[in-house]
């Protein structure tokens, strides 16, 4: 579509998947011209979310190939449009899940574009000139200046550009649950991994006490030692989770695929509340019994809107908050797939687009 959207001039060099088979090539693609509130954006990296997996092997069923992938987006301006002027050429910036919102209802208003009926992603979305969006595995991207973060001079961009979709999608929760101002509170974080690592950062940062539910013995250590967390309980380990029954006030629950929720319900205090962030395939079975035993909550939530992002990101900025990543090249991305796939990064790969040898727009 974007091929025959008139404006769309600018020829970017990215990566994209073209059948569910998710292997990831080259792909050359247009742009729009930078508009009058736009920004242009020399991307320097991007984070690989597990999101960006589910899309390039529709996971979900929602996937239309070719799909560039990537959503966790940083980079220097290179264009400013006249009406975007609260941005100049080389500011450090980046880009999350969000492309359009309607900018008119009732939750545009209130700053949780988040949750527009009319919200367009960064890639697989529909643009408001109809053109398809193609997200962050590219060389360069346009961007309306309501969904462009300022990034901490202090933050390395490549560390900080999972904030974009990971840090975010911990920080909403956290803030609309009210866990930021009651230190001492019991958070669990089920699955250690992209989203999971860096709740566990915030959840210290804003003095929880933290507890990781993980499959996964062999990153206790680094669970406790790097990421500081207080507790380390292994999800299928009977004893481990009839020791912490009733013991959590809130519990963030990232995991990428089936599991059972019963366990985990039981692991939260009467009245305690499960945010159900990751996306399985299929739809988790809900048990009654420990949601009825214990007046528990299951809620969902959904990345977070624009205003609340660039106040995550200052926080990290102030508390030095960034991810643990381990940076790939281009070439890399279909093996770091294989490797996401199979929970075998530590905890995110971040794509160095700049060592393409592209200067952006071709
Ligand atoms: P990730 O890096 O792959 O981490 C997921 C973690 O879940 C793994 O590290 C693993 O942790 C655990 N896990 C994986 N398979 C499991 C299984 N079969 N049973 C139990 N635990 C399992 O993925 P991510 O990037 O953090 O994303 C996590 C999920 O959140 C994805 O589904 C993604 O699409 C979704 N997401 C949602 C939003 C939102 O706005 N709600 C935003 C971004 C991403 P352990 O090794 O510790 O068990
Ligand atoms: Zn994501």
């Amino acid at each position: 579509m974007t091929e025959t959207t008139p404006n769309h001039t600018q020829t970017v060099k990215g990566w994209a998947a073209r059948d569910s088979s998710g292997k990831i090539t080259p792909f050359v693609f247009k742009r729009r011209r930078n508009g009058a509130e736009d920004v242009t954006i020399k991307i320097l990296y991007c984070g690989m979310c597990h999101t960006d997996l589910h899309n390039a092997r529709n996971d979900w069923g929602l996937t239309t190939y070719p799909v560039v992938p990537g959503h966790e987006i940083t980079g220097v301006v290179i264009n400013v449009g006249n009406n975007a002027t609260e941005f100049k050429l080389g500011d450090k910036v980046g880009v999350g899940c969000l492309a359009a919102s309607c900018l008119k209802c009732e939750m545009c208003q209130a700053n949780e574009e988040n949750y527009c009926d009319d919200i367009q992603l960064t890639y697989g979305g529909i643009y408001w000139d109809g053109s398809i969006t193609y997200g962050g595995y590219s060389t360069m991207i346009v961007s309306h200046k309501r969904f462009v973060v300022k990034m901490p001079e202090n933050l390395p961009l490549d560390a900080a550009a999972p904030l974009l979709c990971a840090g975010i999608t911990m920080f909403s929760p956290m803030k609309q649950n009210g866990m930021l101002d009651q230190p001492g509170k019991r958070l669990g974080i089920v699955g250690l991994g992209g989203l999971g690592h860096i709740g566990v950062k915030l959840g210290k940062a804003f003095g929880l006490h933290v507890t990781v539910i993980s499959t996964s013995s062999s990153k206790e250590d680094e669970a406790r030692r790097r990421l500081g967390a207080d507790d380390f309980i292994i999800s299928t380990n009977i004893d481990q989770m009839e020791a912490a029954r009733k013991s959590l006030d809130f519990i963030l629950d990232t995991v990428s695929a089936q599991h059972p929720l019963g366990p985990l319900l039981e692991l939260l205090k009467v009245g305690g509340t499960l945010v159900l962030v990751g996306v399985a395939e299929k739809p988790l079975p809900l048990p009654s019994f420990p949601l009825l035993f214990g007046r528990r909550k299951v809620v969902g939530s959904l990345i977070g809107g624009m205003k609340e992002t660039q106040e995550m990101m200052d926080l990290c900025g102030k508390h030095n908050i960034t991810c643990d990543i381990e940076t790939v090249k281009p070439e890399g991305i279909n093996e770091a797939m294989e490797r996401l796939a199979k929970n075998d990064v530590r905890y995110r790969f971040v794509i160095d687009i700049a060592s393409s040898s592209s200067n952006g727009v071709l």
